[in-house]
């Protein structure tokens, strides 16, 4: 399996800030952020897309989600609300083949998403 750029952070191998660590999991901001904040939560363990998510591994999910709750309230977009985003292989718009929540707020956002 080719190595991608969430490896490549993971490894350290390509620098990018942590706004979050813990033994499951880091959080970064976007480099090309969609909303004031735009955080990826991404696992340590490699998971291709949230599809090939195994039961044994759902309680990683849940740990993921809450650091990203954690971090909105850090953020101090909790109050007003804030967007979690897994995106799912091509339809779901998944460019980079790890999983990752995008966490997007500060700002009001619409729906239906695009
Ligand atoms: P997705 O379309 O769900 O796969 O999202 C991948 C996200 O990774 C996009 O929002 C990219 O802007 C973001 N991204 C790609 N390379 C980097 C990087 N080096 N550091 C931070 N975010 C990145």
């Amino acid at each position: 399996m080719a190595e991608n750029v969430f490896d490549k952070i993971l490894a350290g191998a390509i620098p990018a800030p942590r706004v979050w660590e813990d033994e499951q999991c880091i959080a970064i901001r976007d480099i090309n952020p969609q909303a004031p904040v735009h955080v990826l939560v991404i696992p340590r363990t490699k998971i291709e897309t949230v599809d090939d998510v195994t039961e044994q591994q759902k309680g990683l999910v849940g740990h993921m989600t809450w650091v990203a709750t954690e971090i909105a309230r850090r953020e101090g977009i909790a109050d007003e609300g804030y967007r979690l985003v897994w995106n799912c292989r091509r339809h779901g718009g998944q460019e980079v083949t790890t999983i990752h929540l995008h966490l997007l707020g500060g700002r009001s956002m619409k729906w239906p998403p695009g």
